[in-house]
């Protein structure tokens, strides 16, 4: 019996793992298919450069999507072996930039605030998933387009990273089961995104708030320590900076 229930076990994490890989490889993929469409869609009206622009980002996301694939290779061990000094502020924009195809396709515009100064030692591609997945979340809670804000910001203790939609929101019983694996209202969903966010969230030392009101939206609230420069590498950073 203990040989059967191992075995069970070993499959239910096989295919867990599976359908993680498939969603976050699915991601990228909108984002390629996502330019692909504006390009031919718009192709004759758009300049050199700006098809060159989106050409690039097509070719960044393929090879995030490769990345993931390594990243999960990995995913048995939680440790986190690719940490090193971010700029908070230029990985969500980054964040941003990646989902810019779908916005736009969506009728959403995304607002930025950011200030410049924050720094977290973090592994940066499962961080830039982490704001990947709930920014696609906040253009998804949107259907008739709008607007979504994105701050990241500090105090003397945090990094903090604000998203924030002005979408359908969700009930209480909704926010407690974020973060479930397969946990999906949609009809396309896999609900595998926020588990993943969470878990890498988990994994780096941060904490996901959630506040929500049905019908009036959702703000997303990812909170870290924040990291202390030693003096040398702030002199680095100043210098690289300016
Ligand atoms: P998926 O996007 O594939 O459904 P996720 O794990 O990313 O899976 O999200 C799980 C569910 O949480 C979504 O189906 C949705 O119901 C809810 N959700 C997540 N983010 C938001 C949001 N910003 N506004 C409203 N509902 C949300
Ligand atoms: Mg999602």
């Amino acid at each position: 019996l203990r040989i059967e229930l191992q075995r069970v076990d070993r499959l239910n994490t096989v295919g867990g793992l599976a359908a993680s890989i498939a969603h976050e490889i699915r991601n990228p993929l909108t984002v390629v298919k996502g330019f692909m469409q504006i390009i031919r869609k718009n192709g004759d009206k758009l300049s050199q450069q700006k098809i060159q622009e989106y050409l690039d980002m097509a070719i960044t996301e393929t090879n995030r999507a490769e990345k993931v694939i390594a990243d999960f290779l990995s995913f048995a061990n939680p440790s986190v072996e690719n940490q090193r000094l971010i700029n908070v502020s230029d990985l969500v924009s980054m964040a941003c930039n990646i989902m810019y195809s779908y916005a736009t396709l969506n009728d959403i515009s995304i607002n930025k605030t950011l200030d410049k100064g924050c720094y977290l030692f973090t592994d940066e591609n499962k961080l830039t998933q982490v704001f990947v997945n709930i920014i696609k979340n906040s253009i998804e809670a949107m259907p008739n387009g709008g607007e979504i804000d994105v701050r990241v910001f500090k105090d003397k203790k945090h990094v903090i990273i604000e998203v924030e939609d002005y979408g359908i929101g969700m009930t209480k019983e909704e926010i407690s089961r974020l973060g479930t694996p397969f946990y999906t209202l949609k009809s396309s969903g896999t609900g595998l995104g926020l588990m993943i966010s969470y878990k890498y969230v988990q994994i780096l030392g941060g904490k996901i708030k959630v506040e929500s009101e049905k019908g009036k939206g959702t703000k997303f609230t990812v909170t870290f320590p924040i990291y202390h420069k030693p003096s040398e590498e702030m002199d680095i950073i100043g210098y690289i900076s300016e």
